[in-house]
């Protein structure tokens, strides 16, 4: 059965996030989430540049569940293959000399045979792997998900570089994430 979402999307996440806080052992079955707002994390281990982007659905593709008709499945067709698109994503810094390797998109609900849901909501995550011929050289990530993704409004990212940890929040229409 699937959630209706009636209610506005920043409402339905701030209960979500209190249900979450109530009951932790909810909280990862339940998977609280609030629309619009993407988890990213990026590492630099070695000459390897890893980023995980892990979203709500909603924020890419406007809906949480499998697709009902053709211009459903054709949007997340669309939605899809901008995420499997990892050059009009992200850009390493350019003397960093990266060379991606093929992304891993994962998203249960656009599958052929999409698993049960329980509170009518849905993520997606997807990571991309890159091979830094210079890694010392990698100061900048730059960013195309605002402008790919007309429903994201802000990007929690989480950096573990060489030598350092750091959390940024960058808000729409943010283009750089420096590493
Ligand atoms: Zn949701």
């Amino acid at each position: 059965m699937t959630h209706p979402h009636r209610l506005p999307c920043t409402a339905l996440g701030a209960t979500l996030l209190a249900l979450a806080l109530a009951a932790p052992g909810a909280a990862l079955a339940g998977k609280a989430h609030e629309h619009g707002v993407v988890k990213l994390d990026v590492a630099v281990d070695g000459a390897t540049l890893t980023v995980t982007l892990d979203t709500p659905l909603d924020s890419v593709l406007g809906f949480e569940r499998a697709p009902r008709t053709p211009a459903e499945r054709r949007a997340a067709d669309e939605a899809l293959s901008r995420l499997r698109n990892t050059a009009g994503l992200f850009i390493p810094s350019a003397a960093a000399a990266c060379t991606a390797a093929p992304p891993e998109v994962k998203a249960p609900v656009l599958e052929a045979s999409p698993p049960a849901q329980k509170d009518g909501h849905a993520d997606l995550e997807a990571t991309y792997t890159w091979r830094c011929e210079q890694p010392a050289q990698l100061r900048e990530l730059g960013l195309q998900l605002f402008a790919r993704f007309a429903r994201m409004q802000r990007i929690e990212a989480q950096v573990a570089g060489a030598t350092a940890q750091k959390k940024l929040t960058l808000r729409r229409p943010a283009g750089k994430l420096p590493l």
